[in-house]
């Protein structure tokens, strides 16, 4: 169950969390706000953590790095492997690897898992909802600055 929650932006309290990557950093926002950023998980208060990796434990959370379709990409280019071959090694259908390397499709963690290991790339990242105090306060002030000058 996640606690009452202020968007980290505007201070708004929400039940519905965004959280989302703004400038390299994770932030938890409402829906308004998370439009500064690149969303990476949608949490509703009172309901079950909605987390679609598997292997998240109590304080840290996984997720799909935000570039994975071209990690992807590149990866599979470094071992001069066509989509037809790679999606054959793994056992996958050809189109499918195609919608994931242009971000069509958000990888299951089981293709996740399987790109991974043959392309020996990481396509997962660690959430960490802890920041330092100070350096959260910097982080916001930054984020005000860059929010004014948008609007
Ligand atoms: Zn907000």
């Amino acid at each position: 169950m996640v606690k009452n929650i202020e968007c980290e932006i505007c201070g708004t309290r929400i039940n519905k969390i965004f959280i989302t990557k703004v400038e390299g950093v994770i932030l938890r926002l409402c829906e308004e706000c998370s439009k500064y950023g690149m969303i990476i998980n949608i949490i509703n208060k009172g309901e079950k953590r909605k987390i679609d990796v598997k292997n998240s434990l109590d304080e840290e959370e996984y997720e799909l790095v935000e570039d994975y379709q071209k990690l992807i990409e590149e990866a599979r280019k470094k071992m001069n492997i066509s989509i037809e071959e790679l999606a054959k090694r793994i056992g996958e259908k050809e189109s499918l690897i195609r919608k994931v390397e242009r971000g069509e499709i958000r990888p299951s963690d089981n293709l996740i898992e399987k790109l991974e290991k043959i392309l020996k790339v990481k396509l997962k990242e660690k959430i960490n909802y802890k920041f330092d105090k100070k350096e959260e306060r910097k982080e916001k002030l930054r984020i005000a600055d860059v929010v004014e000058i948008k609007e």
